[in-house]
């Protein structure tokens, strides 16, 4: 009575308990995600380092009385090291994209759920071949996780020579899966993320050994993001204590202009003499009252450059077009990506979209039919409580671009930045920030003008061809 039982949980026995947070509530859902999951690294692979992305998606059925799946995405990308494998694929929170730079993942997580949903389900190991570009071999691992280390358990691994250039990574998971109740998501998925990757060649061989290909339709690639120092508008003080241990032997002038975007010299200096610390001083040397001073300091100064936007990788006006294009032969197309800004010290692009006429698909009474992206995911659940929806329901007067609904109507909205703030780990809406939000406003507002001119074009050119004809 009264005896509370206290202990620890690792990450992995974390997400594996509470695995609805990121996605994985049931069969249907864990399917769906798992297929997500290793394609968005496939393509992580491939567009963020300027390789035309050529990715094979696979879901079999492999149990004849349970719905035990093995889905298995190859892709042509950067491929790993044999030796950070196992904990890429077996420990949860194990990374390489917490830096500064727009990728699809960011939590270090994904691939981690589906194996772990993979082995409570179906008991089946992660099975992963890979080799990277110039490496003379090709590394194959059969592993599971730990859940209560939150370690990598490798149960199988082989090398053998590569015979041509191959670079790429082939994973497989088994788990069980509802293909029936999926099928629609991960088709609608596939589908919509096509749209803004136009550049892949995506082939997608079914339980049904239906094959579904997406050839590439453009050759270009948006331009790879390139990781960037942080900002020092996010600066903190656990940051600069951080900071101080890996360059102690610095003076803390250097330590600023080193680790911190646009701090040159007079900016570091400048900071030092308001915070009252002596730029040559040893950063091993600084107290915790020097280090907050500091940041007080920097967070207070004017003068500084905005965050860089090089870290962050729009699609661009041509993918777009050719995108929506192909998807919905539309009679009007265009596109357009808004200036870097920023919210919060994270630099943010928005870009927009509209599809009319032609075959594009008739939309709902009361909206277009809303593509939604956030680093060139497609997000599919929760439009209801997206940023998105709220400015196309509240903050667009569509009487103004001669819209009524419903009509053949597509908009597309990508937002872009080294962080999106998701509204949960299983990325599917973007929270209401008042910087994107005007943003995507603007965004919008500046396709549709471009509609409105198209569509009161047409309207007179029908009128007088009517005139004519009477
Ligand atoms: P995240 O994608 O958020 O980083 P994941 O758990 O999905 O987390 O993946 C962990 C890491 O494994 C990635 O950061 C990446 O370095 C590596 N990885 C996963 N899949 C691939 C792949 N297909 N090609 C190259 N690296 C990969
Ligand atoms: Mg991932």
């Amino acid at each position: 009575e009264g005896v509370e039982k206290y202990r620890a949980i690792s990450p992995a026995e974390f997400f594996y308990k509470y695995r609805e947070i990121a996605g994985f509530s049931n069969p249907v859902r864990a399917l769906y995600q798992t297929v997500r999951e290793l394609y968005e690294n496939a393509l992580d692979a491939t567009d963020a380092h300027g390789i035309l992305p050529d990715v094979k998606i696979s879901i079999k059925r492999v149990d004849e009385i349970q719905e035990y799946y093995r889905v298995t995405v190859e892709d042509n990308g950067i491929g790993l090291p044999p030796d950070v494998v196992p904990n890429a694929f077996g420990k949860v929170l194990f990374s390489s994209k917490y830096v500064l730079k727009q990728t699809r993942g960011m939590y270090g997580l994904g691939v981690k759920m589906a194996v772990l949903y993979g082995q409570m389900t179906t008991g089946r190991p992660v099975e992963v071949i890979t080799s990277k570009q110039g490496f003379k071999r090709i590394y194959y691992f059969k592993l599971r996780i730990d859940v209560n280390k939150n370690e990598p358990v490798i149960l199988e691994r082989g090398t053998w020579r590569k015979s041509r250039d191959w670079h790429g990574t082939i994973v497989s998971i088994t788990l069980e899966g509802d293909w029936a109740r999926a099928k629609p998501k991960i088709m609608e998925y596939l589908s919509r993320s096509v749209v803004v990757t136009p550049y892949a060649n995506i082939i997608f061989l079914t339980p049904e050994n239906e094959i579904i290909y997406y050839p590439r339709a453009i050759s270009i690639l948006p331009r790879p993001p390139v990781e960037v120092k942080p900002h020092p508008f996010g600066v903190d003080l656990e940051m600069m204590k951080q900071l101080k241990e890996l360059s102690a032997s610095d003076t803390v002038k250097d330590l600023l202009i080193k680790n911190f975007q646009s701090v040159g010299e007079s900016t570091a200096t400048e900071v030092l003499n308001r915070a009252g610390v002596d730029p040559s001083k040893p950063a091993g040397s600084l107290g915790e009252d020097e280090l907050l001073r500091i940041v007080n300091a920097i967070k207070g100064f004017e003068n500084l450059r905005p965050p860089s936007a090089k870290a962050i990788s729009p699609l661009g006006r041509e993918i777009i077009v050719t995108g929506l294009s192909r998807m919905f032969k539309p009679e009007f197309v265009e596109a357009v990506t808004r200036r870097p800004q920023v919210y919060h010290g994270h630099p943010f692009i928005v870009e927009a979209g509209v599809a009319y006429g032609g075959g594009t698909p008739q939309s709902e009474m009361d909206k277009p039919v809303i593509l939604r992206y956030a680093n060139k995911i497609p997000l599919l659940y929760d439009e209801g409580s997206d940023v998105t929806t709220f400015v196309i329901k509240e903050d667009i007067n569509w009487a103004n671009y001669s819209i009524a609904f419903p009509a053949p109507l597509v908009v597309l909205v990508h937002v872009c930045s080294t962080k999106i703030p998701f509204k949960g780990v299983g990325k599917e809406s973007i929270a209401d920030v008042p910087e994107i939000r005007r943003e995507i406003r603007l965004a919008l507002m500046e396709v549709l003008r471009r509609l409105k001119i198209y569509l009161v074009r047409k309207a007179r050119e029908e009128e007088v061809k009517r005139r004519v004809v009477l």
